[in-house]
C-alpha cells in the first residue's frame, strides 16, 4: 500500500512538471525570448525585434556593470530564452563558463564583439604620467579594453551580429529584422558623421575624464588625447598620488572642464576640479541606466547626442 501511494504520488509530482513544462514551452514559442546583458545591446536589440520578439535587459537599472554576476534567477531566466547576447568576454567574463552549462540546441548565443578589432594595453593613466597619448602602462600590459559600443563603427558590426542572431532563431520574420537593422545602422552611420563634423574644430583636443577608462574607442575614432582618472575595471579608488598627477594634467593642459561619468560617485570629479579650478561636465558611458532614465524611455543615440553637445562645449569646439 505504502509503495503504491508512493507511485501515485510520483506520478501525479512528473505530470505536473511535464504539465509546467509544456505551458512554460507554449507561452514561449508566442514570442520569441531575448535577453541581453547591458544597456547598448539591449537598445540594438529591441529596435531589431520591434513587435516581433520581446528584449529584457539583464542588468537592474544603476547596477554597476563591470562587477556584476549573474545570480540564480539571472540564470534560469537565461536559460528560458532563445536568445542571449553579450558584449564580449572582457566585459562579461562569467559569460563563457556559464553558457557551458546550457542546452546550446535551444539557446542561441551572440558574441555581440566577435568581429571587432578591440584596443590593448589601453588602461587608465596610472603610473603612466612619462608616456604621452592613450598607450598605456606596463603594470596593465595584457588588459583590453571591453567598451567597444563607443566607436559607432564598432556598434555598426554589433548590430549586425544581433542581427545574425535573430535571422538564425526566426527566419520567418528575417525581412522585418533586416529592414529594422538597416534603419539603426543608418542612423548610428549619421551620429558618427555629426561626431566627426562636430569634433574637427576644437580649441584642444585633450579630454580629461574624472571616471574609469571608457571612452578610449570613441577618442580613438575623433583623434583626441584621452586620459581617465582610474583604469579599466573601476572598481578600485584612484590613489592619492594619481588624484595629484590628474590636477597637474588638468592644469598644464589648460583645458577648462573636466568630464565626469555616470557611473561612479561625483565626489572625486568635484573635488579634482575644484582643486585645479575647471568646471565639470557630465558624459554617459551608456552601461547601464539608471531608473529616471529608463522610465524616460532614452535611447543610445540619445545618449550619445548629449554626450557630443558637451564634449563640443568642453573641448571649445566651432561650428563649421
Ligand atoms: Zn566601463
Amino acid at each position: 500500500m505504502k509503495r503504491l501511494n508512493m507511485v501515485i504520488i510520483l506520478a501525479v509530482a512528473v505530470a505536473v512538471v511535464f504539465a509546467g513544462c509544456s505551458r512554460q514551452e507554449q507561452k514561449e514559442s508566442a514570442k520569441l525570448q531575448v535577453v541581453a546583458t547591458l544597456f547598448p545591446l539591449y537598445d540594438f536589440a529591441r529596435t531589431i525585434a520591434g513587435d516581433r520578439a520581446e528584449v529584457t535587459m539583464l542588468l537592474p537599472p544603476g547596477m554597476e556593470p563591470h562587477s556584476f554576476e549573474p545570480k540564480p534567477n539571472d540564470i534560469v531566466r537565461i536559460s528560458r530564452a532563445g536568445m542571449f547576447i553579450y558584449t564580449n568576454r572582457y566585459m562579461e567574463p562569467w559569460a563563457e563558463s556559464l553558457l557551458k552549462g546550457m542546452d546550446r540546441q535551444r539557446l542561441r548565443v551572440v558574441d555581440a564583439g566577435q568581429g571587432v578589432q578591440y584596443l590593448q594595453n589601453v588602461a587608465g593613466d596610472e603610473h603612466d604620467h612619462d608616456v604621452p597619448g592613450n598607450h598605456g602602462a606596463e603594470g596593465h600590459a595584457g588588459v583590453v579594453d571591453p567598451h567597444i559600443w563607443l566607436d559607432f563603427s564598432n556598434a555598426a558590426l554589433m548590430v549586425d551580429n544581433i542581427l545574425a542572431g535573430f535571422i538564425a532563431v526566426d527566419p520567418a520574420n528575417a525581412a522585418y529584422y533586416r529592414m529594422n537593422a538597416a534603419g539603426l545602422k543608418g542612423r548610428l552611420a549619421a551620429l558618427d558623421q555629426r561626431y566627426r563634423e562636430g569634433l574637427a574644430d576644437c580649441a584642444t583636443r585633450v579630454f580629461l575624464h574624472g571616471g574609469h577608462y571608457t571612452f578610449g574607442y570613441l577618442a580613438r575614432r575623433y583623434g583626441l588625447e584621452y586620459h581617465s582618472l582610474s583604469g579599466i575595471s573601476s572598481e578600485s579608488e584612484p590613489s592619492a598620488a594619481r588624484m595629484a598627477e590628474m590636477v597637474r594634467q588638468i592644469r598644464s593642459s589648460g583645458v577648462h572642464y573636466l568630464f565626469a561619468e555616470e557611473l561612479l560617485s561625483p565626489r572625486l570629479t568635484d573635488t579634482l576640479a575644484a582643486e585645479a579650478g575647471v568646471a565639470v561636465l557630465k558624459l554617459h558611458g551608456a552601461h547601464n541606466l539608471g531608473k529616471d532614465d529608463v522610465q524616460r524611455g532614452v535611447g543610445f543615440i540619445d545618449l550619445m547626442e548629449q554626450n557630443l553637445v558637451n564634449l563640443r562645449k568642453g573641448l571649445a569646439c566651432r561650428s563649421k
